[in-house]
């Protein structure tokens, strides 16, 4: 039998404006939701177990956040996975990637799942790199912007979406697999499940709970050091061209491409 762990994140709400909190920071206060990237990974996970593509035992949904982040572990459930992992410690604040991607790493080993399934990216942070940090922690391969998975045995053909086109490349499990949204059309949860999902089982750890060590996460834990953050500049007022005379408003509107090189 197989289990597939599916790494999920809860993220600012997309409707909720993104600005910089006091503390110089992305202020994470507000609306939060599970990552919209990960819908498609525990998608990806419940395809290939009504599919019948691998004998798949169970779904767990891990996430490391704050308390807050078990509600997109609810969600996560109600879209499918059978239990799910929370990771909530003090001591985690204020980690990079990498010590993020540890502290993942360390749950995963706790599980032995035979795949790792992820989003391709957060709707927040963006890094696009925790799928690679799980798996090098890990020693096991790792794929980003899988769009297409089939399953023989113990091997995985994946194919990649590039900038250049398409990568068709052979794993064999266990292995780390980022997927890109392209990969499938998330389903959303029936009533039914959404009241059933606070049944299924939610673990609470903390670091010291999973064996994750202190001095390799949290800000003190982590290389990258925080500097500051600010705000995008506004945006400049746009133009508004009256169409009195259609010829001479598209005569308008070249002039104005022309003059910015965009044609
Ligand atoms: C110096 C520094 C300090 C930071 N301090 C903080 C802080 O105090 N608080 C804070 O919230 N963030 C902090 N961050 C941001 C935090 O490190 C990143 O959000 C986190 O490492 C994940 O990176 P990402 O969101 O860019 O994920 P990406 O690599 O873009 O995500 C890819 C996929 O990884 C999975 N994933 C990502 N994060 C998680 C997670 N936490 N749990 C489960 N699955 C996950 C999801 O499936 C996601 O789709 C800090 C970053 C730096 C550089």
């Amino acid at each position: 039998m197989t289990k597939i762990v599916v790494l999920v994140k809860e993220v600012p709400d997309a409707a909720v404006q993104k600005k910089v909190g006091a503390d110089g920071r992305l202020d994470r206060s507000g609306e939060k939701t599970l990552n919209p990237f990960d819908t498609h990974a525990i998608e990806a996970a419940l395809q290939l177990k009504e599919s019948g593509a691998l004998e798949v035992d169970e779904v767990v949904a891990i996430t490391v956040g704050p308390a807050g982040a078990e509600k997109a572990l609810h969600k996560a459930v109600s879209l499918g996975a059978d239990r799910s992992i929370h990771l909530a410690d003090d001591a985690l604040a204020g980690s990079d990637v990498v010590a993020t991607g540890y502290a993942l790493a360390e749950l995963v080993k706790r599980e032995s799942p035979d795949l790792v399934l992820l989003g391709q990216q957060s709707d927040d942070g963006q890094s696009y790199a925790v799928g690679a940090v799980v798996a090098e922690y890990l020693g096991w391969p790792g794929l980003t912007q899988v769009i297409k998975l089939d399953v023989s045995g113990t091997e995985l053909t994946c194919e990649r979406q590039a900038e250049y086109g398409y990568d068709t490349v052979k794993v064999q499990l266990p292995a780390v697999i980022s997927v890109g949204d392209a990969i499938n059309e998330p389903r959303y949860p029936s009533l039914k499940a959404i009241m059933g999902a606070k049944k299924k089982p939610l673990e609470k750890l903390t670091i010291a709970d999973a064996g994750i060590d202190a001095s390799k996460v949290g800000a003190e834990g982590s290389k990258a050091k925080w500097q500051s953050a600010k705000e995008p500049p506004a945006k400049a007022a746009g133009t508004i061209i009256e169409d009195e005379d259609t010829a001479k408003t598209v005569e308008q509107i070249v002039a104005w491409l022309d003059e910015r090189k965009l044609i």
